[in-house]
């Protein structure tokens, strides 16, 4: 399987064709600018210290601070990391916020740890960056299995190093500690809004469409809970146990979400089939969601995905080759990039209240980012009818061009 950033390279190089970006740009964004590898020793509650590898990789800061989440998953690899800060300097770019992009990640199995340890090893990955993060330089936020709790550690072991406050330096905290309304289903309300606009450009209603979302956790659970609130049913959910599906109209989320909070799995829900996250990936649903990790949909079950409608709510889960198939048959892929965006839109949105010292009301938050992905959302279809591509390569077109003039005009190529 090709990873995740030799897939960054070959959506870069593909946008980077059409907008005939010079070589010398190219090569400065086919790397990121620094990567940090940390290791994080931990004395755990039976007395021995353990250690963690942690990494930040700050990819491009043309446009504004890196910015982006940390990851805490047995899975990170330094490789990932530096897609996923490649993506994030993309996204920023592709919704127009003065931000650059970058991304962290932490190997380790949070599930595994008690909370002592889980709050030790997050101030000691803070504290193994500090010098290179801050809020004119590097702002992290969630991602994967981190939490506006964990967020609340990384700030306080910050404010120590520097010793001032500093509510800046880091997005979704909570409430308390000057974390933004809205925040917690930002990125779920963003794809929501980008889905309204692809469902109204092809004429139809949110009753009449059916969903499945892969991935229940921040992002996914959040959009299944919004789409129904909405109307849309939602047929099928998964999470990293397996996945459930009905035959009846549609799901009781909130029944779910309840069945979710006191087991840990949406399996063993009363009243549905069970199914595999990939048989999920394949049902006959207008609408699919993939909420979870990277390279879900690939050359393998590319052709047998029968939803019109993609809207990625997970980083990277679609392969360059599998976006090939998807285009050959007019599936609609709203990317990443675009979809996921509310996210890091409204961590933007808590950086600027955080610098007025002046907190805006819910209502406020979620008008200004509706905005931003409408007029995003807009930009980018019209980039696609404009040159006959897909909207992820439309998005990556936007995107490239405006990081690529931030680091003309800066003199840096
Ligand atoms: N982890 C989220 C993302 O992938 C949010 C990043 C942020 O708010 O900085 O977009």
């Amino acid at each position: 399987m090709p990873t995740a950033f030799h897939n960054a390279l070959i959506q870069l190089h593909k946008a980077a064709n059409i907008i005939h970006l010079d070589n010398s740009t190219l090569a400065v964004l086919e790397a990121p600018k620094r990567i940090l590898t940390v290791t994080i020793p931990v004395r755990m509650d039976n007395g021995q210290i353990r250690t963690f590898t942690g990494y930040r990789s700050q990819y491009n800061n043309a446009r504004g601070p890196f910015k982006g989440g940390i990851r805490y998953h047995w899975n990170v690899t330094e490789d990932e990391v530096k897609a996923l800060s490649f993506w994030m300097t993309m996204k920023c770019a592709t919704v127009g916020i003065p931000l650059g992009g970058g991304k962290g990640g932490i190997i380790v199995n949070p599930k595994e740890l008690s909370k002592r340890e889980l709050e030790l090893l997050s101030r000691g990955y803070i504290q193994a960056i500090s010098h290179y993060i801050g809020p004119d330089q590097d702002i992290p936020a969630p991602d994967v299995y981190t939490t506006p709790e964990i967020m609340g550690w990384m700030l306080d072991e910050y404010e120590k190093t520097v010793g001032h406050h500093a509510p800046g330096v880091i997005t979704g905290k909570p409430l308390a500690l000057g974390g933004s309304a809205g925040r917690g289903f930002s990125t779920a309300q963003g794809g929501v809004y980008c889905l309204q606009q692809a469902l109204k450009r092809l004429g139809k209603q949110a009753h009449e469409t059916t969903v499945a979302i892969q991935g229940f956790g921040n992002a996914g659970a959040h959009m299944a809970h919004i789409l129904h609130d909405l109307g849309f049913r939602i047929v099928a959910v998964s999470d990293s146990k397996g996945g459930v599906r009905t035959h009846a109209e549609r799901l009781d989320i909130p029944a779910l979400e309840r069945h979710k909070e006191v087991s840990g799995s949406v399996v063993g829900f009363p009243d549905v089939e069970v199914i595999t996250n990939e048989s999920l990936l394949e049902l006959p649903v207008d609408v699919l969601i993939p909420a979870a990790l990277e390279n879900q949909i690939t050359k393998d079950n590319a052709a047998h995905i029968k939803a019109h409608i993609i809207g990625e709510l997970a980083n990277g889960p679609t392969t360059p080759e599998a976006d090939e198939i998807l285009f050959a048959h007019r599936h609609l892929v709203i990317p990443d990039i675009l979809m996921n965006a509310g996210g890091v839109t409204v961590s933007y949105f808590e950086q600027v209240q955080n610098a007025m010292g002046y907190y805006w009301t819910e209502a406020e938050v979620l008008q200004k980012l509706e905005q931003i992905m409408v007029d995003a959302f807009t930009a980018v279809w019209e980039t696609k009818d404009k040159h006959s591509i897909d909207m992820r390569t439309a998005a990556f077109v936007l995107a490239v061009d405006r990081v690529a003039t931030a680091m003309k005009q800066r003199g840096m190529v």
